[in-house]
């Protein structure tokens, strides 16, 4: 993580993570502001300086809104790798259809849940009513879409530093984000 730098747009949208080299020579170039650095020093010819951690670019760049593809790794993200019935975090999860998709659910945001493999064998085709499942919260599409990868978003976010810089993917409880760290 260290080696890696967190590039934000002039009103501080995270854009991008990218390496050192790229980093530094950004600096030099003048494109960027550091905002933070990290707690390694480089010496260079000319002096030696902190190695960025957080960088601000002098211009804006403008850029689409990018599009959240449905994905079982978009669900994952979304729902913080916690199975929505029990609230258990775990790596060994998979997805299921709230309303199953033999009652006529639908693959969407808002019917698709992370679920761990114990309620999903529970659950299997039937509906949440007749297993007395409840859903920690209702499934919907996230509304705000980072730029960077959901892998490095989910990354920085353990970034003491870079925590700051990112906004909230969704409505991740604190709680829940907690939970994933201590299990890392
Ligand atoms: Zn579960």
């Amino acid at each position: 993580m260290s080696h890696e730098v967190l590039v934000l747009n002039s009103d501080y949208e995270p854009l991008n993570v990218c390496n050192m080299k790229r980093a530094i020579s950004l600096m030099f170039l003048g494109k960027v502001d550091v905002l933070h650095t990290n707690s390694a020093i480089i010496h260079t010819i000319s002096g030696s300086f902190d190695l960025p951690s957080v960088v601000r670019l002098r211009r804006h760049v403008r850029r689409p809104m990018p599009e959240l593809r449905l994905s079982r790794r978009s669900i994952f993200a979304r729902d913080n790798y916690t199975c929505q019935y029990c609230g258990h975090t775990s790596k060994e999860l998979t997805i299921d259809h709230v309303i199953p998709k033999r009652l006529g659910g639908a693959t969407t945001w808002d019917n698709l849940v992370c679920c761990c493999r114990k309620c999903n064998t529970k659950k299997g085709d039937k509906s949440l009513q007749k297993v007395c499942f409840t859903l920690k919260r209702l499934p919907r599409r996230p509304k705000y879409v980072p730029f960077i990868s959901l892998t490095k978003y989910l990354d920085g976010a353990r970034n003491t530093i870079w925590r700051d810089y990112l906004p909230i993917f969704d409505d991740v409880p604190a709680q829940q984000q907690a939970i994933n760290e201590e299990g890392n």
